[in-house]
């Protein structure tokens, strides 16, 4: 679901089983809506027609939205959901293994597609001003999707639970008394671990250039688009895992990390008062996060 695998543990004795069978439920109507490529999903709706006129969208569809454009304003567009047709683009390279052709492109280099997205909260409409937009919540619904559905384990009475959604990982509560301990991967040998986070009623989310890539002649393409270039990010990040209460603020942050590279990160994620911890070539960084190195 969501384009990952997700799992969900609960470590509470006495909750009703049923109650998992619900929970995926619930992130199977978020993956409905959000859905970039399915032509049933609301967002494919309102990216087929927010370019012409105002487009009503769901309460959830405008929370997701305006939530996300705070964050892409923050990150002056290193994170931008605007840029889903660039994306697209890059997408199709994936399948191809082969790197888009520069006039395909042309057109998105400095481009920041979430300045040209306007909402209207009386009406919950979403209006694009410019044609180039649309919007592919990639980086941050899975976030979203999953703080609904800690919100709806803790709403069963669940106390101890862990869920992972693809590089996305909340723990509820603690573990026999403890806190959860979570990996982080060494982006340089993905079986190895370059240490862990002890974490209770938070989430760690991590963007990385070792999931989704393709080589082309020498050259290393991943998934994560600065829209300075209209490339793949070149920052200096291999991995960065983003340590806060809320999934969706993780997810999003980390995204922007990645392309901000090391020392604007580090900034950013202060002010944000998150976690963190940053691995490039040279060095692994983190704050204030319990981090150990199992190496
Ligand atoms: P994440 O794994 O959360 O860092 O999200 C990466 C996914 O978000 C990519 O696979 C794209 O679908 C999308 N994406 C790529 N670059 C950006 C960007 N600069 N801002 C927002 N979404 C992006
Ligand atoms: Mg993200």
């Amino acid at each position: 679901m969501l384009g990952t695998f997700i799992t969900l543990n609960i470590y509470d004795s006495d909750v009703d089983e049923g109650i998992v069978d619900n929970c995926f439920e619930l992130v199977s109507q978020y993956e409905k809506m959000f859905s970039y490529y399915d032509s049933s999903s609301e967002l494919y709706q309102l990216n087929q027609n927010a370019y012409k006129n105002p487009f009503k969208v769901s309460d959830e569809m405008y929370d997701i939205i305006t939530e996300s454009l705070d964050y892409c304003r923050k990150t002056d567009g290193a994170f931008d959901i605007g840029l889903g047709r660039l994306i697209e683009i890059w997408d199709k390279a994936v399948i191809s293994s082969k790197p888009p052709n520069s006039d395909e492109i042309s057109d998105y280099i400095g481009f920041k597609g979430y300045e040209h997205i306007v909402v209207n909260g009386i009406d919950k409409t979403v209006y694009f001003s410019d044609e180039r937009v649309s919007i592919h919540l990639g980086a941050c619904a899975k976030g979203f999707v999953q703080d609904k559905a800690v919100t709806f384990l803790k709403e069963c009475g669940v106390k101890s639970a862990l869920l992972d959604f693809g590089g996305s990982i909340y723990a509820l509560g603690t573990k026999d008394s403890k806190p959860f301990s979570i990996g982080i991967t060494d982006p340089t040998s993905e079986s190895e671990l370059a240490g862990a986070v002890q974490i209770t009623d938070l989430s760690v989310v991590t963007s990385g250039n070792y999931r989704r890539f393709f080589e082309y002649n020498g050259v290393v393409y991943h998934h994560i688009i600065d829209s300075a270039t209209a490339f793949p990010s070149q920052s200096d990040i291999n991995g960065v895992s983003v340590i806060c209460e809320s999934a969706f603020k993780s997810d999003c942050l980390s995204t922007a990390s990645f392309v901000l590279g090391a020392e604007s990160a580090e900034a950013l994620l202060s002010d944000e008062n998150c976690g963190y911890v940053i691995i490039t070539d040279e060095s692994v960084r983190s704050n204030g996060v319990i981090f150990k190195n199992e190496k």
